[in-house]
């Protein structure tokens, strides 16, 4: 029997709580609950898809793990290293194998910067030119993401959107990473420039054996991008497993809303699924299921008591009280 492989980041129990102060005395009157005790793994060259409505606390996990934002508890193991029990140099050598895309590559590229100094600066920072100028560094570099050396000193504001994401993936690539974070990478894209920042990114996966968060509220993209996916709703994972699995057996009653408005092209579309209500606040989640007030199948178990998991032999999991037909 061949040994599953270790995991490239593992994460337990991740909470990220942002405090609500209130009056002249500042007090914490309360917590915001982006993410609420969220745990999974990523193998390395693998793509978990994290999918879930805006304001869930997708993109706060995705900061999480790059250090941007403080956990109030739990941990993030990477390469086998906890990353809050690391301090100075060794935190840093470790965070500069993962990097992260984010959705508007224009707010994320320093607009005084050329794309000679954008796509080199991590290198120069790190001292990792080894004897090579920044212009040849960055000509390899533009290359790897399709583009030619010609606009080495041209600035950010002289690019489309799919030339800017793939500056900001020749900069993320300059630290040779072992793991990015996609923040809705194409979800400002058209949709002829959507295709080729994800086939781009399909190449580099395999080119460089990356393993990838993917975060999006498409679907249809995640099913393109992703080995796993992961359902997030209100700060925590409702569901997770293979992507097959999720998106054709789904068995949290989120999940099916969300994929019952994906349209399949030549498959039997199933009856859409209409949510009522807005996303509750993290500041206040309700008890019981966090999705209760919404979901068309809760039970008075559901506004009681918190779902149990319930995991299948292929790793499919999931939190309800109720057992899908
Ligand atoms: Fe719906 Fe209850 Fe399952 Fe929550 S636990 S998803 S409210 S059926």
């Amino acid at each position: 029997m061949t040994e599953a492989p270790e995991p490239l980041l593992k994460v337990c129990d991740l909470r990220v709580w942002f405090p609500i102060r209130k009056g002249v005395l500042n007090r914490i009157a309360g917590q915001v609950r982006a993410v609420d005790g969220v745990s999974f793994t990523i193998l390395p060259g693998e793509t978990l898809g994290l999918v879930g409505e805006s304001g869930c606390g997708k993109t706060t996990l995705g900061r999480a793990l790059m250090g941007l934002e403080k956990p109030a508890g739990g941990r993030i193991i990477f390469n086998g290293q906890d990353l809050g029990a690391l301090t100075g140099q060794a935190r840093r050598q470790l965070r500069r194998h993962s990097q992260m895309i984010f959705q508007d590559p224009f707010s994320s590229l320093n607009p005084r910067m050329t794309v000679q100094e954008l796509v080199t600066e991590g290198l120069v920072h790190h001292r990792l030119l080894q004897g090579r100028t920044r212009t040849e560094s960055a000509r390899e570099l533009l290359a790897s993401v399709g583009m030619d050396g010609d606009c080495l000193f041209r600035y950010p504001h002289e690019f489309s959107g799919g030339q800017r994401q793939r500056i900001s993936l020749a900069r993320a690539l300059s630290l040779q990473p072992h793991f990015l974070v996609c923040d809705e990478p194409v979800s400002a894209l058209d949709v002829s420039v959507q295709a080729q920042v994800i086939n781009l990114l399909l190449d580099l996966r395999e080119r460089h054996g990356l393993a990838y968060l993917f975060i999006s509220h498409d679907l249809s993209v995640v099913r393109l991008m992703s080995h796993r996916v992961a359902v997030m709703y209100l700060g925590k994972i409702v569901e997770c497993g293979a992507t097959s699995d999720v998106m054709e057996t789904a068995c949290h009653p989120y999940t099916r809303a969300l994929l019952s408005a994906v349209p399949r092209p030549g498959k039997h579309q199933d009856k859409r699924i209409i949510l009522t209500g807005d996303l509750p606040s993290p500041a206040a989640p309700p008890p019981g299921c966090p999705f209760h007030p919404r979901c068309p199948q809760a039970l008075p178990v559901c506004a009681q008591q918190a779902p149990p998991v319930r995991t299948l032999d292929n790793g499919h999991s999931w939190a309800c009280h109720i057992t899908p037909d």
